[in-house]
């Protein structure tokens, strides 16, 4: 629903049809990648600049309206959704500067990783640790956390050396380290709940190619011997394929081999693992006892051989995720990655077993992240294994995914698991109260970034902020001065 302009004085309108985005339509309806979730904000904007982020952060205050920016809408969860003011950052995406001593790059927000890997070779620069897709921006990733796989390599918002934020109150900070450092340590996993992120440097490193070797390889196998295998490549996941004892690990080093890509083909990898399996479970949706029989056989005709490639970085660590899909995953103390796995495993089996039971979709994927100081990331002091289960959606059509998600979800959390935020999930504010040891300083910074509650969303009333705030609107807050203060710098 587009918002009611009426009454509006002429200035606002004008301020607002300078920032309609590329795509502008009347009645704009939000809906993330997998088309889960959907909202329908009341204005949609694209500012190309700070001040007149600054400008939308008081007129949200000023009438009452929440505010959220978004990045490329791929969180498998309701956290980018609002029914107040949406803001996309598509017109933030300037490089700022490079260091070249320290590997170190300052971007606007709005940048996609695609964008940014190809920034970053010209640059003779990469990442040195990525998840399986690069089209998210960067804001988005390290506001959630975003992570790939390696026991020494951190998640997204472990890489950020400093950023610019404009609060609830339409204030820019910098923070950094050594310059607001309760709210660089805040800012960079906050779900979009202290302000929008503007610009950001990001750790690198010089630009490397990535020798992957995927193998089969028993569970027992990898489980028994976890800490070696983990210590034996730089970058290590498998996938478990249930109904099986099978999986497909996959490892990576850096290395100067010539490069030699993935050879996709389009039988294999095309026709008969994208349609055919999209097909097969778009049936199954009315035979799900055939599930664990598609999961053999695409064990069989597509994993079940070793495989070894190099290439750029950023090309070995991204792969194809298919189809829309259900996700859940949850971060666990590395050294219950064992014992997850194997109650996983026994869970799915006793369904297996009954002639009702519930039927799943391979694979469960398994990853491995590094420890780091950001206050809401998963791996805050502790290294994290991070396990992903799944029900695609073939055919955008729905699944039943709900009970095993319960299920999946009582065992991490009984072995001191948390949810990846950028997912839906059922943790809540006095759950994560106990168990994030800085949730209070969080909360505190909150209140002193957004006293009027704009940025809060249903999503952040759900898991984050206490019952009583939960309950509140934004509360609107006459911004006299600021407006015209504002206006004039557009
Ligand atoms: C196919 C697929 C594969 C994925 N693979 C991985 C993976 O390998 N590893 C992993 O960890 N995750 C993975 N994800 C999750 C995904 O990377 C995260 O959801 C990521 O946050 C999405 O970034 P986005 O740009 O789409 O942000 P959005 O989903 O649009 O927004 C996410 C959050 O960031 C906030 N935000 C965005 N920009 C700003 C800003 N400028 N200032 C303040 N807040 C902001 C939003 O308000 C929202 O709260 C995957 C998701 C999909 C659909």
């Amino acid at each position: 629903m587009d918002f009611d302009f009426n009454g509006l004085p002429k200035q606002d309108i004008d301020a607002i049809n300078s920032m309609l985005p590329k795509d502008h339509k009347k009645n704009f309806v939000f809906e993330n990648w997998s088309k889960t979730f959907t909202c329908a904000p009341k204005l949609y904007l694209a500012p190309h600049n700070e001040n007149q982020i600054i400008w939308i952060v008081n007129f949200a205050r000023e009438h009452g309206l929440n505010l959220k920016a978004i990045g490329s809408k791929l969180s498998p969860s309701d956290i980018a959704c609002t029914d107040g003011i949406m803001i996309t950052m598509e017109n933030f995406k300037r490089v700022l500067h490079v260091d070249h001593v320290h590997s170190r790059i300052t971007v606007e927000a709005g940048l996609t990783l695609h964008e940014l890997h190809e920034i970053l070779t010209f640059w003779g620069l990469s990442f040195s640790s990525i998840g399986s897709v690069s089209e998210q921006t960067i804001s988005g990733a390290i506001s959630t956390a975003v992570h790939g796989t390696g026991i020494n390599y951190g998640c997204f918002s472990s890489i950020v050396k400093d950023l610019c934020i404009i609060d609830g109150l339409g204030r820019r900070h910098y923070c950094s380290s050594v310059a607001n450092k309760d709210l660089f340590d805040a800012a960079r996993c906050s779900l979009g709940a202290l302000g929008i992120i503007t610009q950001l440097t990001l750790q690198c490193e010089p630009s490397f190619r990535l020798k992957a070797v995927q193998v089969p390889k028993k569970l027992d196998d990898i489980l028994d011997n976890l800490s070696s295998t983990l210590a034996s490549a730089e970058h290590v996941r498998f996938w478990w394929f249930p109904y099986t004892d099978d999986t497909v690990l996959w490892k990576a080093n850096r290395t100067i081999e010539p490069k030699n890509p993935l050879k996709e083909s389009f039988l294999t990898d095309k026709l008969y693992g994208f349609h055919y399996y999209q097909f097969q479970l778009f049936l199954s949706r009315m035979a799900p006892n055939r599930i664990p029989a598609i999961t053999k056989e695409h064990y069989k005709n597509r994993f079940n051989k070793k495989i070894e490639w190099v290439d750029d970085s950023h090309k070995v660590f991204n792969f194809d995720c298919l189809f829309p899909q259900y996700v859940d995953e949850w971060a666990i103390p590395i050294e219950n990655t064992a014992p997850v796995l194997r109650y996983l495993r026994k869970w799915i089996n006793e369904e297996h077993a009954k002639k009702d039971g519930v039927r799943v979709h391979f694979p469960v994927e398994v990853r491995f992240v590094q420890e780091d100081d950001v206050w809401l990331s998963p791996c805050y002091k502790q290294a994290i294994c991070y396990i992903g289960v799944i029900m695609y959606r073939p055919y955008h059509l729905p699944v039943p995914y709900k009970k095993y998600w319960k299920a999946y979800e009582d065992i991490v959390r009984s072995f001191g698991g948390r949810p990846h935020w950028a997912k839906a999930h059922q943790m809540y504010y006095d759950d994560f109260a106990e168990q994030i040891p800085k949730f209070g300083e969080f909360q505190a910074l909150r209140n002193a970034c957004d006293p009027n509650n704009i940025f809060l969303n249903d999503y952040l009333k759900r898991h984050i902020v206490p019952p009583g705030i939960a309950n509140s609107k934004a509360i609107s807050a006459k911004a006299d001065t600021l407006t015209s203060y504002q206006i004039s710098k557009l």
